[in-house]
């Protein structure tokens, strides 16, 4: 059903573990050349790309921050090297970032939590999009951008959430302006949102709290990482959704407002 994914160059930010390392390693199993994220600058995680690969594909690592400029440049700049160019680039760094009342939030704690979630995505697909455009304009097909929302991008959030929750509706928003600025370049934009995905991100929820949250999902339970990860596939393939750009997917079991 992928089958035009064979070869394609996908950059995705933080994929070292969670719904980033389920997606590459679908696109590895794809046929993909797959380029990996964390923050560190960590040779040993050149594992973790090799591991990936056993399944298909060709995986590297690349360490960068990408709640800093500079660095998303690099991460871009080191990705092109390596593999020649970019088909797809899925943003899905980002994080809660920690929890805070609009009364404590001050200047640090605003730009820690909009670096991680929207610094980031803005600036890997400004430095991104030339090579997006390139690739587009050799192959006659869309390229495509991937950023992953949330379903607290739609619905505020939870308690001490509201900067990451307005951060994803940032992301949800400005992928709309991409699709005005560089449809003509044949680049599409779309977002998956996430409900709630079982990964270290719920990390400092009790059972009890758990529990409550499942609830309020239709399917009962958390969703996982593996069940997400076709849903990037689905929007990097031209073949599957080459019609189809500016989307928000949500992929949460059913669940309603948290
Ligand atoms: P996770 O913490 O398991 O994974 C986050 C990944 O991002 C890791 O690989 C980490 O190394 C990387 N990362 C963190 N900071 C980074 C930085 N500054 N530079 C580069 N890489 C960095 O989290 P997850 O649950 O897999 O979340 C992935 C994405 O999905 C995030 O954007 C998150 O906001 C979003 N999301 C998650 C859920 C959920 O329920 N888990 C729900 C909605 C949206």
């Amino acid at each position: 059903m992928f089958n035009d994914l064979k070869d394609k160059r996908v950059l995705i930010t933080g994929s070292t573990k969670g719904i980033g390392l389920a997606a590459a390693q679908a696109f590895a199993a794809a046929g993909a050349k797959v380029g990996i994220n964390g923050h560190r600058h960590d040779e040993s995680l050149g594992k973790l790309a090799a591991a990936i690969a056993k399944n298909g594909g060709e995986v590297a690592y690349f360490g960068a921050d990408v709640t800093k400029s500079a660095e998303c440049e690099a991460l871009v700049a080191n990705f092109v090297e390596r593999f020649g160019g970019i088909d797809v680039l899925v943003n899905n760094a980002g994080g809660l970032g920690g929890r805070q009342g609009l009364e404590n939030i001050d200047d640090e704690f605003y730009d820690h939590v909009m670096d991680l979630n929207a610094r980031s995505a803005l600036m890997v697909t400004k430095f991104a999009i030339p090579h997006l455009r390139h690739a587009a304009k050799q192959s006659g097909k869309t390229t495509s951008v991937i950023s992953t929302g949330s379903i607290a991008g739609r619905e505020g959030g939870g308690p001490g959430a509201s900067l990451y929750a307005a951060s994803k509706a940032w992301l949800h928003n400005v992928h709309r302006n991409w699709v005005k600025e560089f449809t003509k370049d044949n680049i599409r934009f779309n977002v998956i949102a996430p409900g709630t995905i079982d990964t270290v991100f719920h990390a400092d929820k009790s059972a009890e709290v758990r529990e409550k949250i499942a609830g309020s999902i239709a399917m009962g339970r958390f969703g996982t990482s593996e069940e997400l990860a076709p849903s990037f596939l689905f929007f990097a393939s031209h073949a599957c959704s080459g019609y189809i750009t500016g989307q928000i997917l949500d992929v949460n079991g059913g669940q309603m407002a948290p």
